[in-house]
């Protein structure tokens, strides 16, 4: 039952070399504050103002502006009235932002460089050790020691808005706002493959990917439907390829392609004439959030390594909570909220339906998933909310797992980015004494192995689920994973027959002499 004046917020200002003490209530808006700022500061009501503090980083002028102390005031720059000397005081505050962020650059490549010595120095003395055949165990705390040192020491240099293991903190704001993301016009070549799973999801760069899915928002009628802002459909974008991390695989592009096969199959299935404007936002935006802030290191490591994540979730889906948490934290803000013009009700609609769709990604439950669609997959109906999710929630994991679909020269180096993203994972496992995941250990796994078995006994018996529904996928679809399939296994007898001219030359050497 805290009074009024216990509930009010206080600031300190800097004017004229003289620091005032500025109380405002909780009540007061943007405005308000900012009016107070204006006649603390003398300054006429038009004038437009800015808060930055003693570092010159803007300060957002709002009921949630930071409170300071006396001796780090904040100061105001007026924009309308500013003097030349104010202008160069703002240009000289955003210069040493820029010559920070750059020393920051700096200070990470030589950290990058440090690690890199350490780590060599560290694998001779294991080599060293190793040969005198002493205490590996050590060497193994002394990596642990060094990789945790590291880490600690690049988390403080990194910007203090990114989001890496300590909670909340995500990248609301992107660092470049809508108009540094120009508009693209895509071509009508572009426009009629972008509909189809040949799509060459390789050849865009960032800003032409955020455009395609931005022509995917308008071109569905989604735009329409959900009435929302264009420029905060291309912030929310934005802001959305900035909280993917740039792993090898599960990256912004990994986003864009599980997205654009979901636009693919709408058209393919004719979802548009079947299910409803709602329905198709709900699976589109699942898409697009549906891997976010991803660390790279799947939920048996999160689990094992008993890590924030884990513990958050109680070892439940820690990933799939987390991408779809981050997806309602971005949604959270307002110039972000792409679905800030519906009523309540229909946005709690929406965000149940996506808080499902991305929980379904986890592969730990495909098989049940699986199952509960073929119970209805014969007697399919539209009309039966039931059926409707259970299909929702097997396009996205199609969608999700959709490389191999994709002709041969576009599946084949996300294998490359997944073995590499898989090794990372299987390597840490090593290191820090976890058990490895067997399919992810560079040493028992090659393309051929990882892809054979995922292909048979995953991909070709889900998207058959699917074709009972829609035929019209198994040539676009089937067909190219069972010619997936059959690449691989020639590759597989390729590898089989390698291994086995490398024995014999093996054995050749080794008893040459005797047959001689
Ligand atoms: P995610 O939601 O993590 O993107 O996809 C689910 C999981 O399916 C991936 O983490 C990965 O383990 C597996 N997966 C997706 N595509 C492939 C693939 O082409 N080959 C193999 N072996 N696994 C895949
Ligand atoms: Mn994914």
């Amino acid at each position: 039952m805290g009074s009024g004046a216990s509930a009010q917020k206080t600031i300190y200002l800097e004017v004229d070399g003289k620091v005032q003490k500025i109380n405002f209530s909780p009540q007061s808006n943007g405005s308000d504050i900012k009016q107070i700022l204006r006649t603390s500061s003398r300054l006429p009501r038009q004038a437009s103002v800015i808060l930055v503090d003693n570092r010159g980083t803007l300060i957002a002028i709002d009921p949630t502006i930071p409170a300071n102390c006396q001796n780090s005031p904040y100061r105001i720059i007026s924009q309308d009235t500013s003097s030349r000397s104010e202008k160069e005081d703002l240009f000289q505050t955003l210069l040493a932002q820029v010559t920070e962020e750059f020393t920051r650059a700096f200070r990470i490549s030589e950290l990058k460089r440090e690690v890199y010595e350490r780590l060599t120095a560290l694998e001779h003395r294991v080599e060293a050790e190793g040969r005198r055949a002493i205490d590996i165990d050590k060497c193994k705390l002394e990596v642990k020691k060094l990789r945790d040192e590291l880490e600690e020491r690049s988390n403080r240099l990194s910007c203090p808005c990114k989001y890496y293991r300590s909670g909340d903190i995500i990248r609301i704001n992107p660092r470049r706002d809508v108009p540094s993301y120009p508009k693209y016009t895509l071509s009508s070549e572009t426009i009629e493959t972008l509909k189809k799973p040949t799509f060459d999801v390789w050849q865009w760069e960032y800003n032409e990917m955020l455009s395609c899915l931005e022509f995917m928002y308008h071109d569905l009628g989604l735009v329409r439907e959900f009435n929302m802002n264009p420029i905060t459909l291309k912030r929310w974008l934005l802001c959305i390829q900035e909280n993917y991390r740039t792993n090898p695989f599960h990256n912004f592009r990994h986003c864009f392609c599980v997205t654009q096969m979901m636009y693919g199959m709408i058209h393919l299935c004719e979802l548009q004439g079947r299910l409803s404007l709602m329905e198709l936002g709900i699976l589109m935006t699942a898409a697009v959030c549906h891997d976010l802030d991803h660390p790279g290191y799947n939920n048996t490591y999160q689990i094992n390594a008993h890590t924030e994540l884990a513990i958050r979730y109680n070892d439940i889906s820690p990933l799939e909570n987390h991408h779809c948490a981050v997806a309602f934290q971005i949604l959270a803000q307002p110039e972000n909220n792409i679905f800030s013009n519906i009523s309540p009700e229909v946005f709690k609609q929406i965000r149940q339906s996506i808080i499902r769709l991305i929980l379904a990604t986890d592969m730990a439950r495909h098989g049940d998933i699986l199952e509960s669609f073929k119970q209805v997959v014969f007697n399919f109906d539209f009309g039966k909310e039931e059926h409707v999710k259970t299909l929702q929630m097997m396009l996205i994991k199609c969608c999700d797992i959709s490389n191999e679909v994709r002709p041969t020269e576009v599946a084949e180096p996300w294998v490359d980015c997944l073995l590499e993203e898989y090794f990372m994972q299987s390597d840490r496992e090593k290191s820090e004494g976890l058990p490895v995941t067997p399919f992810m250990d560079r040493d028992q796994v090659t393309k051929p192995k990882a892809q054979i078995g995922f292909i048979k006994f995953v991909l070709i018996p889900m998207f058959e689920a699917v074709m009972k529904l829609f035929p019209q996928i198994e040539e676009v679809m089937v067909r190219p994973l069972q010619e997936a399939r059959d690449h691989y296994e020639e590759l597989m007898q390729l590898e089989e027959a390698m291994v086995e001219v490398q024995q014999k030359r093996a054995e050749i050497l080794s008893g040459g002499g005797k047959v001689k």
